[in-house]
């Protein structure tokens, strides 16, 4: 029995954090000697985790350049958790809350005389690491506020945006006024994760899937738990939930014996949405047979939500922007630059490595190699095509798969050899048979994967001849 009775709850998300520096908010004045809107070199739209992080690598790389942040939330509050493996480093690692050397992976049924597939990965180099998004922001609004150079607007909502030419740059319209920015950036955020679209056309049309969930993070207040997290192992994916709308699973961050982050996240077309009460009940469900918690026995401390599409296929360039995102002028960034890894929906450390390329002035930006596309693009028509298989596909990969090399793959720094022993980790007839048919999708990117391919046999080349030069006059044994 499920019980009836909704569980107390503190206030959620209530650790929230205030800028009140003043001359964060004087960019709406415009200039006083010619009255103009005033004029930035990088105006960016949408400071979530893409915006201000790019704001950080131009700080980085263009010190004397002027940026503008605008947003349309009035203030941060702990709105998400992000994890990842630190498999590369990236500046936030040190604000880890948790890093954890192994994970779980459970499916129902699929273990020895029909007990449940339970399978517990451990990593001896890498950790999967835990970050409050409340330190994220803190961290970097702290240094945004201190250079004169950056100005931040919050409480703006950006209306639209106006391509006016190389010399001219943009126009850019908000709820309360007008800037001008030579480069523009759109990290507007598929989806914010409170529920509002900024970006339909992304879903639209896609041939992916799109990844929905939301998470309690509860504490036990029972003085006696009957059963406790395991501090020691966080839950990637247990599948033991109700399938009927999809692939479904939970994924368990414990903080300590006494409770964690509980998420339910189900796998849909793109589209399809499913009411937040049917999550909300399977999480209520986790809880009372998984650690015998009923409502009184816990209180929700934060909630956190969030719908991430998982497609190869990159989104058009907003109408009147064309010109400028073929000039390379105007970018997306963030989860609207197609910056969440296709096959899981990762997308913190991607973000990093989008924006440092576009504040060094990359021409292409590009968050990953080409391959990730390729497997990816198979990888979710077999989803699509065999949802009933998608708890023992995921389950299958991580007990076949060395953990070290499972968290290079899925953190785009995998080798040969690793992509080798997933793919032999993996069934092969329902991965042809997805291969046939997503050709459309993935034909266009084999070309590029050649050269891709070649680069790195070159590159492979060149380190093996400059580590034993002994048979070569030159390091590619050319010269
Ligand atoms: C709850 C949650 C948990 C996640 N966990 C992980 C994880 O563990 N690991 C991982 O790798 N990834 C994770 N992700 C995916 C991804 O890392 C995050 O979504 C990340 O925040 C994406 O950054 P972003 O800048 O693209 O979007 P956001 O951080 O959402 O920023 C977009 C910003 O644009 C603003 N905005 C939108 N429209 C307008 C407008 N018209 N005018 C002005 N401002 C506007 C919004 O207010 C928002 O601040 C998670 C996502 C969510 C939602």
């Amino acid at each position: 029995m499920l019980p009836t009775r909704p569980p107390r709850t503190t206030e959620p998300n209530s650790d929230q954090t205030r800028i009140e520096s003043p001359h964060w908010f004087d960019w709406l004045e415009p200039d006083s000697a010619s009255g103009r809107p005033r004029d930035y070199d990088h105006v960016i739209v949408g400071a979530g985790a893409a915006g201000l992080s790019l704001a950080w690598a131009l700080l980085d790389h263009r010190p004397q350049d002027s940026i503008l942040l605008i947003d349309r939330r009035s203030h941060y509050v702990n709105d998400r958790t992000w994890c990842y493996w630190n498999v590369q480093r990236t500046a936030f690692d040190d604000l880890a809350t948790h890093a954890w050397d192994r994970w779980r992976v459970v499916a129902p049924g699929g273990g020895r005389g029909g007990s449940d597939w339970d399978v517990t990965a451990a990593s001896k180099r890498y950790r999967y690491l835990r970050l409050r998004a409340i330190d994220v922001y803190q961290r970097t609004l702290g240094r945004l506020s201190r250079a004169e150079n950056v100005r931040l607007a919050l409480g703006r909502t950006v209306e639209s945006c106006r391509d006016l030419g190389d010399e001219e740059g943009f126009e850019v319209i908000t709820s309360l006024g007008v800037a001008r920015g030579r480069r523009l950036y759109l990290g507007t955020g598929w989806n914010d994760g409170r529920g509002t679209r900024t970006n339909v056309e992304l879903e639209q049309g896609s041939s992916g899937l799109v990844q929905q969930f939301v998470g309690w993070r509860v504490r036990l207040t029972h003085p006696t738990p009957v059963v406790g997290f395991d501090p020691t192992t966080p839950i990637l994916m247990d599948f033991r939930c109700d399938q009927s709308c999809g692939p479904h699973f939970l994924y368990v961050l414990p903080d300590s014996e006494r409770g964690g982050l509980v998420e339910s996240t189900m796998l849909l077309p793109p589209g399809v949405r499913v009411g937040r009460e049917r999550h909300e009940q399977a999480i209520r469900q986790a809880l009372a047979e998984q650690w015998a918690a009923r409502a009184d026995d816990y209180e929700i401390l934060e909630t956190e939500a969030g719908r991430i599409p998982m497609n190869t296929q990159p989104a058009p360039p907003p109408v009147g922007l064309e010109r400028a995102f073929a000039q390379g002028r105007c970018r997306r960034i963030g989860l609207a630059g197609g910056a969440a890894r296709p096959s899981s929906g990762y997308a913190f450390v991607r973000i990093q490595r989008q924006v440092r390329a576009l504040a060094r002035g990359l021409r292409d930006p590009r968050v990953a190699p080409r391959k990730y596309d390729f497997l990816d693009t198979i990888f979710l028509q077999v989803l699509r095509d065999h949802p009933e298989q998608v708890p023992t596909l995921f389950t299958r990969m991580f007990e076949r798969t060395q953990p070290d090399a499972l968290a290079r793959f899925l953190t785009d720094a995998s080798d040969w050899g690793d992509d080798l022993s997933l793919i032999l980790a993996l069934p092969k007839l329902p991965f042809l048979r997805a291969a046939a048919r997503s050709r459309p999708i993935w034909g266009p990117l084999l070309s590029d994967l050649v050269l891709e391919y070649l680069g790195m046999v070159d590159d492979a080349l060149i380190s093996r001849a400059s580590v034993n030069p002994a048979g070569s006059s030159s390091p590619t044994g050319l010269g």
